[in-house]
């Protein structure tokens, strides 16, 4: 589509949306499963390893959790499955859900457990 083939549907569009009801699926999420996955992320994205984009009114790094294997796909909203993202990662999971950004994503949930059991200290939460 040429750019002025588009600009000229957009000025088409209607300017008032019209309302319309969007069901989607709700999956059970465990908020602790999401607290345990920031908290094991520390502020720093699971996927690029930085920090945060900013800090949340609570003081928190904003982080995303995504689930690795997408619940509509079957995923558990478990520990192991579930990692925190900036949100500029965790769209990029959405879109193009890449094979090395999964297999990154779940040594990285790996290496943590692992971490915690030779420890054998209590769970954090
Ligand atoms: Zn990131
Ligand atoms: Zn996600």
């Amino acid at each position: 589509m040429s750019d002025s083939e588009l600009l000229s549907r957009a000025k088409k569009a209607p300017a008032t949306a019209g309302s319309r009801t969007v069901i989607t699926a709700q999956y059970g999420r465990s908020p602790y499963v999401a607290a345990y996955a920031k908290r094991r992320a520390a502020g720093i994205c699971e996927l690029c390893e930085k920090p945060a984009p900013f800090i949340t009114k609570d003081g928190e790094p904003y982080l995303e959790c995504h689930h690795i294997e997408w619940l509509a796909r079957g995923g558990e909203d478990t520990i192991e499955n579930t990692v925190a993202l900036c949100p500029n990662c965790h769209r990029k999971m959405h879109v193009l859900n890449n094979s090395t950004d999964i297999t990154h994503l779940n040594k990285k949930t790996g290496e943590n457990i692992d971490l915690q059991n030779q420890d054998n200290e209590p769970s954090l939460l």
